[in-house]
């Protein structure tokens, strides 16, 4: 299958799963996770209409964006150290893993020397792990409350990472969870800053988008496995 051909597979899935769930097919976007994945392979998904890539590292992000031209669009949803901060803010239309307040001040502070204004999702921890970045959802209040408060971020919602499982039904309370926490947090910030709740991988989509998903990270389901050796 080609990348466009996969790419087409998925959207249609996403138009199904937001009708099942009585929503606006529109109202999903699909952010294709092209870290570690091939230029080329960026390139096939960039000319089937594709714009809105998601990736890991800020350096691999650069470099794919500098090869590609302004016409993709660029989230970083890997974890971000407050030193890589400043390239990041550049690189990024939006940083979908804000989990602490320094790295927030860090980010913050990049964007006012830019003049820009960064879209910013915090990442939960949802699932409580230790090993996995994220705020604890106990956390996740009054970091709403001082990023809402930084001039160069603007934040709009939530992103998770659920545990693995190789069973999708497994993922959804943490969706649901997620949202709930979405929606607690909205009364007390600006409008809009809940709006967008960044969860579902190639996997779970589908259950992500039936439990409120925005913005759904798919990877492997358009480009095929990711390969990490060294290249032959
Ligand atoms: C890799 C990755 C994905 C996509 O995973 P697939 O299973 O390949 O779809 C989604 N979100 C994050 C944060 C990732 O690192």
């Amino acid at each position: 299958m080609s990348v466009a051909e996969n790419l087409e597979r998925v959207r249609e899935e996403i138009t199904q799963a937001a009708r099942q769930a009585g929503r606006e097919p529109s109202d999903v976007r699909l952010v294709a996770m092209s870290k570690s994945q091939e230029l080329e392979l960026v390139r096939q998904a960039l000319d089937a209409g594709q714009t809105l890539f998601g990736e890991n590292y800020v350096q691999e992000a650069q470099g794919k964006s500098q090869a590609l031209g302004s016409d993709p669009q660029w989230h970083l949803t890997g974890h971000l150290q407050s030193n890589k901060a400043r390239l990041a803010a550049e690189v990024f239309s939006a940083v979908q893993s804000v989990h602490s307040v320094k790295l927030a001040k860090a980010l913050n502070r990049r964007a006012l020397e830019l003049d820009k204004r960064l879209t910013v999702l915090l990442q939960v921890n949802v699932g409580g792990e230790a090993q996995k970045s994220g705020c604890a959802s106990c956390d996740a209040a009054a970091l709403a409350q001082a990023v809402a408060e930084m001039h160069g971020l603007a934040l709009k919602g939530l992103m998770t990472l659920p545990p693995w499982t190789d069973k999708a039904e497994e993922a959804r309370s943490y969706f649901a969870e997620l949202r709930q926490l979405a929606e607690s947090l909205a009364p007390n910030l600006p409008p809009g800053s809940m709006d967008e709740l960044s969860m579902g991988m190639s996997d779970d989509f589908m259950v992500a988008i039936a439990e409120g998903a925005t913005l759904v990270r798919v990877g492997t389901a358009i480009f095929g496995e990711r390969y990490y050796g060294p290249k032959k």
